[in-house]
């Protein structure tokens, strides 16, 4: 059993009940968290009514099955009885009733695409959908003969240098393979993991660490600038996926490593909750473990620094972490840029990721002003106090120039981030000049 306490779970500002994508969630009943639900699926209760068998189900078949007390889901191919999961379901029942009795993959695709549904729901799976849909091969696993794989991220291409087992002229390529030639929209080819070795941790406050990843040999993910992966660890055998955002070594090129080569490793800066669900477990990961990391997800476009000429920051916790590599970027790839402001909402000074670092930037560079807002100062503290409020930001978030291009990205916690935004608009920045950063 793990240490979690079952009363009030997930807790009020829990990521299990955080809105992601404008998604509403519902309050679970007392007893009805993650946690709760991994420990019925443990049980050996016969969940889907079929005392462990599994049948071929067809489409008259599934559409039967379409109320909450019976309700059959199909996902790609395989069909799940989730009436016993309604109560657990964070979304509601009612959005798991949507789909009652009928392919519901798109659905899920659209709210759910990164969860692990095959674990998770893996006790109530009736079977197979009679008729097999079509499904598309995965080619990514099978070997291939790479030499040299060139990652341009500037430009945003790959070059792949493939070698010939035998130099002699072909007489001919191949066949295609299925797909060839073909565009997939990124939603429809789920996400890849791939299984990554934890190379160091280092503690950067006294609850928050960074974690350095090295990608498996040969392997090369570049997570675009405001975008996150989702990261896989078993606990009590379900697979258990959150999001983070891959940061860089550091802030200031003075500290990153020099010996680590770029694009193999991938870090991390993760605040650990005590009685969190995941973060505790990846804390008692052992150097040389390992730990699954997905293709990237998320909507910032790098297009927004165009012609950039003031950046706004406003970051409440770990939700500096998108702010990274913005960081990084616009102070080194925008030369319209003008001015960038960070406001970093802590409740400590403790509680101050990368503070130092911060400090020593803006002093290197004077286009970069940070601000420091405590919202429970335990010591003197002469900054800035309290919570984002219209008093702070119409004081902070002043144009260098009446017409200049402003951008203001806002990430933290979810109430923090809708106040952020609501106050934005109140100030009068425009849809197009504000980034929130959500699932
Ligand atoms: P949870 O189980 O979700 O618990 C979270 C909170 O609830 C904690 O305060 C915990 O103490 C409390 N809690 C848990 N159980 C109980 C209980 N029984 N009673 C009372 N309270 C309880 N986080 C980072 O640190 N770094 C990142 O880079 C990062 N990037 C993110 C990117 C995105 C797009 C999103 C949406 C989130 C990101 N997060 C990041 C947050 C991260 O995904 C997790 O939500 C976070 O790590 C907490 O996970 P957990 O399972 O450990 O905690
Ligand atoms: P925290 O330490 O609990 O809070 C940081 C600051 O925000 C504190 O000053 C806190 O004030 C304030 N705050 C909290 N809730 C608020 C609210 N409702 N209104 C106004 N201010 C509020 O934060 P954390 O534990 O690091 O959590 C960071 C959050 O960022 C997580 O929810 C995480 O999921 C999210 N995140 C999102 C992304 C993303 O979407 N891309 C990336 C990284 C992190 P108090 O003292 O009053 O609590």
């Amino acid at each position: 059993m793990l240490n979690v306490p079952s009363q009030s779970f997930p807790a009020p500002r829990s990521q299990q009940r955080v809105a992601s994508g404008g998604r509403s969630k519902v309050p679970l009943k007392q007893g009805r968290s993650l946690m709760d639900w991994i420990r019925l699926t443990k049980s050996g209760k016969d969940l889907t009514g079929l005392k462990g068998r599994l049948i071929e189900v067809t489409e008259e078949e599934l559409k039967k099955h379409n109320k909450k007390d019976d309700c059959w889901i199909c996902i790609r191919g395989f069909v799940y009885n989730v009436s016993p999961y309604m109560e657990y379901h964070p979304g509601g029942e009612d959005e798991l009733m949507r789909a009652a009795g009928s392919d519901g993959t798109e659905l899920f695709d659209q709210v759910h695409r990164w969860v692990n549904y095959e674990s998770m729901l893996k006790e109530c799976l009736v079977g197979r959908m009679a008729i097999k849909p079509a499904v598309l091969k995965d080619y990514r696993e099978e070997e291939k003969k790479v030499l040299n794989v060139r990652v341009v991220e500037s430009v945003g291409k790959i070059e792949i240098v493939l070698q010939k087992k035998e130099n002699t002229s072909w007489d001919f390529l191949g066949h295609p393979l299925k797909n060839h030639n073909s565009l997939i929209p990124r939603k429809d080819t789920g996400l890849y993991y791939r299984k990554c070795q934890l190379i160091s941790k280092e503690d950067v406050t006294h609850d928050t660490r960074l974690f350095c990843l090295m990608l498996p040999p040969s392997t090369h993910l570049q997570v675009p600038i405001g975008q996150h992966v989702y990261l896989k660890l078993p606990i009590t055998g379900t697979e258990i996926v959150k999001p983070y955002t891959p940061v860089s070594g550091s802030l200031l090129s003075e500290f990153k490593e020099p010996v680590l080569p770029n694009n193999k490793y991938i870090y991390f800066l993760i605040k650990i909750y005590p009685t969190g669900l995941f973060t505790p477990e990846l804390d008692r990961l052992q150097i040389g473990d390992f730990v699954s990391v997905s293709s990237p997800e998320g909507n910032f476009k790098i297009s927004k620094f165009q012609e950039l000429e003031d950046l706004f920051l406003l970051a409440a916790g770990t939700g500096f972490t998108p702010m990274v590599k913005i960081l990084n970027y616009a102070l080194t790839d925008i030369p319209s840029l003008r001015k960038v402001k960070l406001m970093f909402f802590n409740k400590t000074e403790d509680d101050i990721i990368w503070r130092s670092q911060l400090e020593k930037l803006a002093f290197k560079d004077k286009r970069l002003d940070v601000e420091f807002v405590l919202s429970a100062p335990i010591s003197e503290w002469n900054g800035k106090q309290g919570h984002i409020s219209p008093a702070l930001l119409s004081e902070f978030l002043k144009r260098n120039l009446d017409k200049s291009k402003v951008l203001v990205c806002i990430c933290g916690p979810v109430p923090f981030t809708e106040q952020g935004v609501r106050l934005l608009h109140d100030l009068n920045f425009s849809k197009n000049e504000i980034h929130s950063f959500t699932a």
